[in-house]
């Protein structure tokens, strides 16, 4: 298992990646980190995480992808024209809000230039945009934008983590990359499991990911398997107080084609605060 890191990234304008515990904010990564630099080390790291920050600091030094490692890493260093004079994270995008919610929002990936570039999921592109001012009127998130790491937003009774914590090219991660990252979310579920009332799936391959998971983590769930929709809504039979509720993704096209809605979307989250008795009150 090594622990160190591989391919050790420059500081600097040109650089592939933020080095862990180099002052980003919200980095809950240091140089001495242990990275997973494949799916066996994935499994046997998350296995081993004793708390869910470990776990979000193990998450985010990852290697085990080597298509999405590349990806990322050329993705940080080209970069969007617009965003031409900032830094990129360049790293996987860890699990992040609060550390024992009731609530855990599920998404599919990273965004290339979104959680990529920021290093805090679902911000700083349009889908964070529609996602978080969602929330905010939900009483879920502190402020209506999410706009950096470290800008001040925390999340209300509620953490968002993703199925793959690398941005994939096209949005589109393989069966196999799916399948490495899965130990970081049966994790992720384990570390939860004592507060945790509702999982939201925002898209159908998140939907898809958790119910291998759910069941890793001795979940009985449903049989047949619920079917995706939005507004979807399935309770665990077991001895877990556990709701699944689907949600279509805010993507950019979901949102500009009306297939999804502000008024959609507060929908599924009003639901998803009713079931998991979530803080009304924004701190
Ligand atoms: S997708 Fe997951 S398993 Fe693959 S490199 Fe990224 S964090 Fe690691």
């Amino acid at each position: 298992m090594p622990e160190r890191e591989r391919g050790e990234p420059s500081q600097g304008p040109g650089a592939k990646a933020v080095p862990p515990g180099s002052g980003w904010p919200e980095d809950p990564a240091t140089s001495a980190t242990p990275v997973a630099d494949s799916a066996a080390d994935v499994h046997e790291l998350a296995a081993g995480a004793k708390s869910i920050e470990e776990l979000a600091a193990l998450e985010s030094v990852c290697r085990a992808c080597p298509r999405l490692v590349q990806w990322r890493e050329q993705v940080a260093v080209e970069k969007r024209r617009s965003f031409q004079s900032e830094t990129y994270w360049g790293r996987p995008v860890p699990g992040w809000g609060v550390e024992r919610p009731s609530m855990l929002i599920l998404g599919l990936a990273p965004a290339a230039h979104g959680g990529n570039r920021t290093g805090r999921i679902f911000t700083g592109d349009r889908s964070g945009d529609v996602l978080f001012a969602s929330l905010w009127r939900c009483g879920l998130a502190s402020q209506p934008t999410s706009v950096t790491a470290g800008d001040g937003q925390h999340l209300i009774s509620t953490r968002m983590t993703a199925a793959v914590h690398c941005a994939p090219p096209d949005n589109k991660p393989t069966v196999a990359e799916r399948d490495a990252c899965a130990p970081w979310l049966a994790a992720e579920l384990a570390a939860l499991r004592p507060d945790l009332r509702v999982i939201v799936c925002l898209g159908h391959f998140a939907w898809q990911a958790l119910w291998p998971q759910l069941i890793m983590v001795g979940v009985s769930v449903p049989r047949p398997r619920p079917v995706f929709g939005h507004g979807a809504e399935a309770a665990m039979p077991g001895d877990w107080r556990l709701t699944v509720l689907g949600c279509y993704h805010p993507s950019q096209q979901n949102t500009f084609t009306g297939k999804v809605t502000d008024g959609m979307l507060d929908a599924v989250f009003g639901r998803a605060r009713e079931l998991a008795g979530a803080a009304q009150a924004r701190r």
